[in-house]
């Protein structure tokens, strides 16, 4: 385990007086999904500006890779190239004439060449599927693609840790699943990611790890069952419950669900259920799972076997996937949590396509077996190749 980020007694008072963080103390782990969740006012975009140095302590200190955070302008340079923030609004972030000369600004300012700037820049376009977009005004996009604008900003500085305000506020919940996604995607790649959210429901399924602060502090931390399983808590922090968890509780109650901490997703819930005798098992097969690296997919192939197969469900993971979906205009059924709806359908008999690309393949393979040996549910995955050359397997 490396410690990546970490804040020792940190205290902050703005200039007119207000005590915005008092003797926050912690440490993020390499390579986590991280989300601060907490009321108004409570300190978490103070405590997100202190980590690349644009906020400078009161007291205490901020390390980066076990060194103090140091606030001379080649130090913060440094700092900022390291740990990149992604702004609550757009807005406040896009200022260029074009999406290009906006992408380029970070890479330009660290004194790149410019081949290497277009590289950078291109890159990055490709990442978060804005290739083409380099000569338009970024204040003419929508929200969602100019969320994306700004992510692509900060990549093409190459962060180790991408830390987001609000990344999903004020967008569509489409954009905000394809912003997600796109987080999870960078995260399989390698980065620490910090956000911060009041959207319970998105900290719960998504991070690997959940701080709830108050009043400028921290109040609890842990994996979002041991936060969220808190009720009184959570209450306390004025948050609501997430949906499964409060869902949880009343069945509880009812005395329907038993455990010892809530379900993590949909998928735990219903097994928990069954588990308990309530609702019938699924007697038939169970479906099968086709993988799809859409890197090295014939998409005409593929969207021939989606035709003559109209049943399959098909799911989108990950930027490529879903642009090349668009592209292909193969209409998508699931965008987000992707891998678990595939399994909820095998578990009722559906099959199902998971389109997806790069190290996302292998972790699809594994959380299917992951699950598979958790529940004992055998469920055939069956990987792009294979299908690939037999054209009838989806019947
Ligand atoms: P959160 O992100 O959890 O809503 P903030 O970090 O924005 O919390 O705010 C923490 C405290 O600092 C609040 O009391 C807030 O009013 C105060 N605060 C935030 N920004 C400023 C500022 N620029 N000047 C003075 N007080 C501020």
């Amino acid at each position: 385990m490396t410690i990546i980020l970490e804040t020792r007694d940190l205290s902050y008072s703005y200039g007119d007086g207000t005590k915005a963080l008092e003797g926050v103390s912690i440490s993020l782990e390499e390579g986590k999904k991280v989300a601060l969740v907490g009321p108004n006012g409570a300190g978490k975009s103070t405590l997100m500006l202190m980590f690349n140095g644009i906020l400078r302590p009161s007291r205490g200190d901020v390390l980066f890779r076990g060194q103090p955070l140091r606030y001379d302008a080649a130090s913060l340079r440094s700092i900022r190239r390291a740990v990149g923030m992604v702004f609550q609004n757009s807005d406040d972030q896009l200022f260029a004439p074009t999406v290009y000369q906006d992408v380029a600004f970070g890479p330009s300012n660290l004194g790149y060449p410019a081949e290497k700037v277009k590289r950078y820049v291109g890159f990055a376009l490709q990442y978060v599927g804005l290739s083409g977009y380099e000569r338009r005004p970024p204040h003419h996009l929508s929200g969602g693609e100019k969320k994306r604008v700004a992510i692509a900003g900060i990549l093409a500085m190459e962060p180790e840790v991408m830390i987001l305000d609000e990344p999903t506020s004020n967008l569509d919940p489409a954009s905000s699943e394809e912003i997600m996604e796109m987080l999870d995607e960078l995260n399989l790649g390698g980065k620490t990611l910090i956000i911060s959210t009041h959207d319970v429901d998105l900290a719960y399924r998504w991070a690997d790890e959940v701080i709830l602060m108050k009043e400028g502090g921290v109040v609890r931390r842990g994996t979002g069952q041991e936060v969220f399983g808190d009720v009184e808590l959570i209450r306390d922090a004025r948050l609501k419950l997430p949906i499964v968890v409060d869902l949880y509780c009343e069945l509880v109650g009812r005395g329907i669900a038993g455990g010892s901490k809530p379900p993590k997703n949909v998928l735990e819930l219903c097994d928990l259920l069954q588990s308990r005798g309530e609702g019938r098992a699924f007697v038939g097969a169970f479906g099968k799972i086709y993988i799809c690296n859409v890197d090295e997919a014939d998409w005409k192939h593929i969207r021939g076997l989606i035709e003559k197969n109209p049943a399959v469900f098909k799911g989108a993971m990950g930027t490529s996937a879903k642009v090349m979906a668009e592209k292909c205009g193969i209409s998508i059924d699931f965008t987000y949590g992707v891998i678990d709806k595939c399994i909820l359908k095998a578990l009722i008999g559906k099959n199902s396509l998971i389109m997806t690309s790069g190290g996302m393949v292998d972790h699809a393979l594994q959380r299917i077996k992951d699950y598979g040996q958790e529940s004992g549910a055998r469920i055939e995955v069956i990987r792009h190749s294979f299908f690939c050359d037999n054209t009838e397997i989806l019947k």
